[in-house]
């Protein structure tokens, strides 16, 4: 018999229960069942193996692609009073992080793939008591991913090298190709997956050609209150629409990677605190910001995939309340999508491919918008939602979908 996680969740968390699918992810992982989970943005993925990590003896090792959210994933944990440390080319306690783990001091151990995937962390981990393998992120193994980080298929010969040690792969974003190929990158077996439901009922999606961008954003603030993110694709296009956003009368700030890093963390601190402020960032804007209260997500442009659409129209509403999404896009931005798909690698066209193509069925529809979105992530979903563009009759977008058809099909 496996015992009760629940009072861990109480004690440690401080969480009254499980959320979703959270419970029956987490038992697999006591029970030492290969697991894919497969949970939206905000679901909490990190609670199914920081506790396991907890109630399992020896160390989780947990994979994840950026350092920055490594970070903060750090300091939650070890505010709860969970023993963690990171592994990173930033980390100046590198040799302690090693003794500790050696010592069997540590429940967490967070490393990106780079260094997972080298001889030397394998002979560390072989001095080590292992519990689990938490590869966060899982998509990034993938090159139907959007994400392909070639590190990550080094992981799995690492894995094998400890094959008694349970792995649990996480993603909010893998289609059903995805998926498969995840599941095979990582030696995990097909009944291991686990998806919970992915619709966002209090986010209003709203699907328009552009006219005018700056105009039409400007619009959608002026009658939308509280906070919100404006994607925009380029740096330079952040700080120009952040600009022509000052004339609504709300505070507006720019958000990218070429800010001075001071000036970056302060309108990320001031955005997460405000009640009422716009923030036109790029993509790298949204990733591990935990604010319940953002009211809408505008694209002034066309996402990278539906995985992303899903990911960054996610970050709204995440306190349940009616919430909005407007992406506004262009037949130019097919054609850059399509010229971009012709530089990649060959062996990557075909998956591009297919993405650019769910994107305009999502964009061209005269139906349901949540039906295509959540269609796309193999769930079924009724034809009318009651809650997007379409169904509530807002459309109008034929012209201009006739002209991406034109486009796409050229
Ligand atoms: P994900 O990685 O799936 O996007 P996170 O692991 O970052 O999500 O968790 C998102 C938020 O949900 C965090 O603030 C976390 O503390 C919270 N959370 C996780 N599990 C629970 C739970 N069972 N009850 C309440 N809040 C939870
Ligand atoms: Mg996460």
């Amino acid at each position: 018999m496996l015992p009760d996680p629940l009072p861990t969740l109480q004690r440690v968390f401080g969480f009254p229960d499980f959320r979703g699918v959270q419970r029956q992810v987490v038992e697999r992982v006591l029970g030492g069942q290969r697991t894919l989970a497969v949970m939206p943005t905000g679901a909490g993925k990190s609670l199914t193996y920081q506790l396991p990590a907890v109630m399992l003896h020896g160390t989780c090792v947990v994979v994840s692609p950026l350092i920055a959210l490594m970070h903060d994933q750090l300091r939650a944990a070890e505010a709860v009073g969970i023993r963690a440390a990171t592994l990173t080319s930033v980390d100046a306690n590198q040799a302690e992080t090693r003794s500790r783990l050696r010592g069997g001091e540590l429940d967490l151990l967070y490393v990106a793939p780079e260094r997972a995937s080298g001889q030397s962390f394998r002979e560390l981990l072989s001095q080590a008591d292992l519990a689990l393998f938490a590869i966060d992120e899982a998509h990034c193994v993938s090159e139907w991913g959007h994400d392909f980080r070639p590190d990550y298929r080094l992981l799995k010969p690492l894995m094998d090298s400890f094959p008694d040690v349970s792995r649990l792969a996480l993603t909010a974003t893998a289609d059903a190709h995805t998926r498969a190929d995840i599941l095979a990158q990582l030696g995990i077996p097909a009944d291991g997956l686990i998806v919970s439901g992915f619709d966002r009922p209090n986010i209003r999606y709203h699907v328009t050609p552009k006219t005018s961008t700056p105009r039409q954003v400007a619009d959608i603030i002026r009658r939308t209150p509280g906070p919100g993110i404006v994607y925009v694709q380029s740096r330079a296009g952040t700080e120009k629409m952040a600009a022509s956003l000052a004339s609504t009368g709300r505070p507006v700030r720019a958000y990218h990677a070429g800010l001075d890093p001071a000036i970056r963390a302060k309108n990320q601190a001031d955005f997460v605190a405000s009640e009422d402020m716009v923030i036109c960032a790029t993509v790298a804007f949204g990733m591990g910001i935990d604010k319940p209260d953002v009211r809408f997500v505008v694209h002034a442009g066309l996402p990278k995939s539906i995985e992303a659409y899903y990911q960054e129209t996610g970050r709204a509403g995440r306190d349940g309340d009616p919430s909005v999404a407007h992406l506004f896009w262009g037949a130019e931005d097919f054609v850059r999508a399509r010229q971009r798909i012709d530089e990649v690698e060959p062996e990557r066209r075909a998956g591009e491919a297919a993405r650019l193509q769910s994107l305009s069925a999502l964009v061209e529809t005269g139906g349901c918008r949540r039906q295509v979105l959540l269609r796309h992530f193999g769930e079924d979903a009724p034809a009318d939602c009651g809650n997007c563009d379409n169904c509530l009759g807002a459309s109008g977008a034929v012209d201009a979908t006739e002209l991406a058809r034109k486009f796409l099909s050229a």
